[in-house]
């Protein structure tokens, strides 16, 4: 039976790593509810101009028009044997509606959560640094640079932090999402359908992981 996989993991997981080589190597295209709003919002109909009017008034779309993106998307070729939803379903009421939405399509929901503790979280974003120059990304704490803080190919180059990057942000950035997907892991907790995945290991022995549940 084909998938409905859900992917979740907090910001620096590497969940976006993990998407992309499903899609690579499985050929499971990764459904981002953000990247096909903005997308459809591109479009001469009724539901593009829903999605612009929102878009314009800085809200999030509702429920039940996410749900219709995704909907829509989903009906295409590309995801008749399984697809990764990415940042979908947010709520619980969206994870309802997805219920609604596989079995019509006949798939299974199969949730991975990739765990990754708080404090290799924040050390991932809080040591990240890049090159202005080559765009090069080290990382403080796993991937430091030769000399402190400049470029290893770039002499003298100072290298810079996204202002977002601080500990007090990531903190916030966190805890939100700990708060989110919460009430969602023990949805998919209970209904049996949760995989977790250490993910403080390297991207192929993830990537490993990830490929047997799915094929399990
Ligand atoms: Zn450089």
């Amino acid at each position: 039976m084909s998938r409905t996989i859900v992917l979740m993991g907090a910001p620096g997981a590497g969940k976006g790593t993990q998407a992309r080589l499903l899609q690579e190597r499985l050929n499971l295209p990764q459904i981002s509810t953000g990247d096909i709003l903005r997308a459809r919002a591109e479009a001469g109909d009724q539901l593009a101009e829903e999605i612009r009017a929102l878009q314009a008034a800085g809200k999030l779309a509702p429920d039940d028009l996410v749900i219709r993106v995704v909907e829509e998307r989903t009906a295409r070729d590309d995801c008749q044997n399984g697809y990764v939803l990415d940042g979908f379903p947010r709520t619980l009421a969206q994870a309802r509606m997805l219920e609604k939405l596989t079995a019509e399509q006949h798939k299974e929901i199969v949730a991975i959560a990739i765990d990754v503790p708080f404090e290799v979280l924040e050390k991932r974003t809080t040591g990240r640094r890049q090159c202005p120059v080559c765009g090069e990304i080290y990382n403080m704490y796993f991937r430091p640079p030769q000399s402190n803080e400049t470029c290893d190919r770039d002499l003298g180059v100072r290298l810079v932090r996204r202002a977002d990057d601080t500990i007090d942000k990531v903190r916030v950035r966190l805890e939100t999402h700990q708060q989110q997907t919460q009430p969602l892991l023990d949805y998919y907790e209970e209904t049996k359908r949760l995989h977790r995945v250490d993910g403080v290991r390297d991207t192929e022995a993830i990537y490993q992981d990830i490929e047997r549940i799915i094929s399990g």
